[in-house]
């Protein structure tokens, strides 16, 4: 660590001040250390090595001597070496008879040397910083060389050689200096080797806004602090930035971060900051009445229609109650996934990047270009672990606690499906790999886009046949809506409108003019009618403190909604609901209730969340033929009228193979036709029969069970 410092000494000489200065330095850090860090240099003593670092706070240092203080952030390397001594200083007083070489460690910086990453440039290089951060990726621990003992072959000269840790070369003595020959051997047993990590963290997502890309930095951990994070963690960190030279190109530099003092934060969006006025503005906003319709009006003004679709997103945003257990410990998830599902150019890859920029944490992320990585997460080998493991985040772990937009489900990976899959239930993301088991937090609410696999919606299709996804991710949605393009005079004429007054809206602001006044009235249509920025807050507000409870009014509504559902299935022998939707009804009803910040769910909560889930299924939980809920088209992708159907193709093909050891097209079609199923649909379910692997066919036009 004090390497450069040792190498600048070497080149420029001791200078005489410094030496005077930095025994000043390290007589008072040695009095500040015993007025104020006694006991707990004590208790490190006793400790050691099970706890190896000392940490200071910044606060007292500055209290007590300032000027030692701004010495530590204009060359923390010279202070933190100096403080070492200092620490070791107190050691006879502790009659210790083994090594004692703590790390000293400076947490809470002071504001003005808080930075985001992106700002951490070159006027900061060798100055103590402080930042937060989110784990992107981050190598597995390696023994890294950091003071080699090398012996010359010839003469047996002991050479001790301090390592730089962040390349990989190993640094050897030029030549011997007793007898000037350059063979030399490493003593690994009296070498010294520290565990290290390397680390990439990202501008958390929360921290971020608009459009900005996160930046990445490069940073080491070293020693006790190895071992602690994984991908998605929230970091605040404390360390000096440093450049090394970039292998590829000659004159270009790379920072990266030396760690000194890290700790993890809380990873959930609710930790928005929020001042004072805030919540008062917060508090007032949820008292209007019309607070409802309000925040609905605020979610993507400029998309036009889709009344559904943003009341169930902002639902979405502020999510069902938090922290719920069941009695036997499992965790009820309070997130809300959402699908849309339906023609392209229907604005809804738009609308998912507005949530993203609304959410007070949200990544979007599209199913087409992202790999495994982008989505999920991964343990691969490469170049930024230098050979061994890297864990890396993708979306779902860095948004958690928030919400992850994902476009183009549909083309995702089978490798991300799965774990997609996980996600969505458990809300966490295993990685099993060569040795390395971990899991990730990813606790993110899911709003999801998808086109159909024909390019258009056909309604008179199951949902689950024209998607390319797989009924089983589908049913973990909440909700799900299809999204038709459907012409419509009226309908197309208030859309063209809408789109024409926006792209106006925008124009004239462009150019900084303003609108004729009879223009404003529809301009104010365009328009969030919440500024997206308190919208944020309150969202947060409610999140981090509002912990709605069903009342019994609420309860009776949803409970009777269920059975009543269940009794109709029951007469009509098919599944309408399950307990799935029932939990998805909840969910939506709690949000609804943190929507005005109450933390009652009122009968007007559970009505609204039952209209969403009964708009819903009317869309895609009817079956086409009977006009009935069936669950069972999105559980299974089949509903039962046509399993029904499927079941008696099947017994036909079997029924004939018994009779005749053999079932010929010709005669499948003329029994099928008696029992009502013509030509066509005869040939989507022999085809459906076939890919299930229910039948095969031996021969051209022959079908066969697969059993008897
Ligand atoms: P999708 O992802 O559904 O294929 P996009 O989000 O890419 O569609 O939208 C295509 C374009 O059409 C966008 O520029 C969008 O603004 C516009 N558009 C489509 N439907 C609407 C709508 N209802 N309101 C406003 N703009 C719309
Ligand atoms: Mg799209």
């Amino acid at each position: 660590m004090d390497q450069e410092e040792e190498t600048l000494t070497e080149t420029l000489g001791p200078q005489p001040e410094d030496v005077a200065t930095s025994s000043k330095y390290q007589e008072e850090l040695e009095e500040f250390l015993q007025s104020r860090y006694a006991s707990r240099i004590d208790s490190l003593a006793t400790h050691y090595p099970e706890e190896k670092s000392l940490i200071i706070d910044y606060n007292e240092l500055d209290e007590y001597n300032p000027e030692v203080a701004e010495m530590l952030i204009k060359d923390p390397y010279r202070i933190i070496t100096l403080a070492k001594k200092a620490l070791e200083a107190q050691k006879p007083m502790m009659s210790l008879e083994r090594t004692f070489k703590p790390n000293v460690r400076f947490k809470n910086l002071p504001d003005e040397y808080e930075f985001s990453i992106k700002d951490l440039n070159s006027s900061l290089i060798n100055k103590l910083v402080a930042f937060e951060g989110t784990v992107k990726k981050i190598t597995e621990v390696k023994p890294k060389l950091v003071k080699a003992i090398f012996e010359c072959v010839h003469c047996n000269k002991i050479h001790q050689i301090k390592q730089n840790y962040k390349d990989n070369k190993l640094g050897k003595p030029s030549k011997c200096i007793a007898c000037n020959r350059k063979s030399f051997e490493l003593l690994e047993e009296d070498s010294e080797f520290l565990d290290t990590q390397k680390v990439e963290f990202q501008e958390p997502i929360e921290n971020m806004r608009g459009k900005e890309q996160a930046k990445p930095i490069t940073a080491w951990i070293q020693d006790d602090l190895t071992n602690i994070l994984t991908p998605g963690d929230k970091v605040g960190i404390t360390g000096v930035l440093r450049i090394a030279e970039s292998k590829k190109k000659g004159s270009i530099y790379n920072k990266y971060v030396d760690i000194n003092h890290l700790y993890k934060k809380q990873t959930e969006f609710e930790d928005l900051e929020l001042t004072e006025e805030d919540i008062e503005e917060v508090k007032k906003l949820s008292n209007d009445p019309l607070i409802y319709e309000r925040i609905v009006g605020s979610i993507a003004p400029s998309i036009y229609g889709y009344p559904n679709i943003k009341e169930a997103i902002a639902l979405q945003l502020f999510g069902g109650t938090q922290g719920k257990e069941k009695p036997d410990g499992m965790h009820i998830r309070p997130d809300i996934h959402i699908l849309l599902i339906g023609d392209p150019g229907t604005a809804k890859s738009q609308l998912l990047q507005y949530v993203e920029g609304l959410s007070p944490k949200g990544i979007y992320v599209s199913g087409k270009s992202s790999s495994a990585a982008g989505l999920t997460a991964t343990a691969e080998k490469d170049e930024f672990g230098e050979e061994g493991w890297t864990l890396k985040a993708g979306a779902l772990v860095l948004a958690a606690g928030g919400m992850a937009l994902v476009d183009e489900l549909d083309k995702i990976g089978k490798e991300d499906r799965s774990s997609l899959h996980q996600a969505m239930e458990s809300q966490r993301i295993s990685v099993a790999k060569a040795g390395i088991v971990t899991t990730f937090k990813a606790n993110a609410a899911i709003l999801a886009a998808a086109n159909p696999k024909y390019g258009r919606f056909d309604k008179y299709e199951l949902p689950a046949e024209q998607f390319n996804i797989p009924p089983t991710l589908m049913s973990r949605f909440d909700l799900m809506f299809p999204v038709k393009d459907e012409p419509n005079r009226e309908k197309d004429r208030a859309l063209a409108k809408h789109i024409l007054i926006t792209h106006r809206v925008a124009g004239t602001r462009a150019i900084g003019r303003k609108l004729e006044a009879e223009k404003e009235e529809e301009e104010k249509r365009t328009l969030p009618d919440i500024d997206p920025d308190l919208l944020r807050k309150y969202i947060s507000y409610s999140r981090r403190h509002i912990r709605p409870v069903l009342t019994d009014e609420a309860e009776e509504r949803i409970r009777d909604f269920y059975i009543d559902l269940r009794k109709v299935g029951e007469s009509q022998d098919s599944v309408p609901i399950t307990a799935r939707q029932l939990e998805t009804i909840i969910r939506l009803s709690e949000a609804s209730a943190k929507g005005r910040l109450s933390d009652k769910v009122e009968i007007e909560d559970a009505e609204r969340a039952i209209r969403l889930q009964k708009t819903c299924m009317q869309e895609v939980g009817v079956d086409p033929e009977t006009g009935k809920f069936d669950i069972d088209i999105i559980a299974t992708g089949s509903s039962k009228s046509k399993m029904n159907r499927m079941k008696t193709v099947i017994r036909i093909i079997k029924d004939l193979n018994k009779e005749y050891d053999e079932a010929g097209y010709e005669a499948i079609k003329d029994e099928a036709k008696e029992k009502g199923i013509e030509k066509e649909e005869l040939g989507d379910i022999l085809k459906d029969l076939k890919k299930n692997g229910d039948v095969y066919t031996p021969a051209y036009g022959v079908y066969k069970p697969t059993e008897e």
